[in-house]
């Protein structure tokens, strides 16, 4: 059974959005990173058992901004711990889920991730995310 690990919200500027998810939280945004690969800077906050990934976009042509430019501010994707991300890429697979990322590739939060395309998921891109070692 997959658990959720964090819930990712695209936002304009981390300068106004930290401030106001503390607030809303009532929880100190606890760690910010930027993720050079992804384009993007993030900020995370404790959520009961989960967590909140705010995500600004440092390029105007990165995924985020796109996201964004497209949708809106708003929800991004939902995030599931795995314990072997490897094995869990192969199940989906097998599911005929369709994988973004064919291999895992660097996330925030000292974490490996591979993204799920949302077609197949109801629109809700899912993002699987191990703990690296
Ligand atoms: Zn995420």
């Amino acid at each position: 059974m997959l658990k959720p690990e964090h819930i990712g919200i695209a936002v304009k500027e981390l300068a106004i959005s930290i401030p106001l998810f503390e607030k809303l939280l009532n929880s100190q945004c606890y760690k910010t990173e930027l993720v050079e690969t992804e384009k993007v800077n993030t900020a995370f906050f404790k959520a009961g058992d989960t967590k909140i990934e705010l995500l600004e976009s440092i390029d105007p042509n990165g995924v985020i901004a796109k996201f964004i430019e497209k949708k809106g501010e708003g929800m991004h994707h939902i995030a599931f711990a795995v314990t072997d991300i490897y094995a869990e890429m192969d199940r989906l697979k097998n599911e005929g889920f369709v994988l973004l990322n064919e291999s895992p590739k660097e996330g925030a939060d000292n974490k490996i991730v591979c993204f799920l395309h949302p077609k197949g998921t109801n629109g809700v891109l899912i993002e699987l995310c191990q703990e690296k070692l």
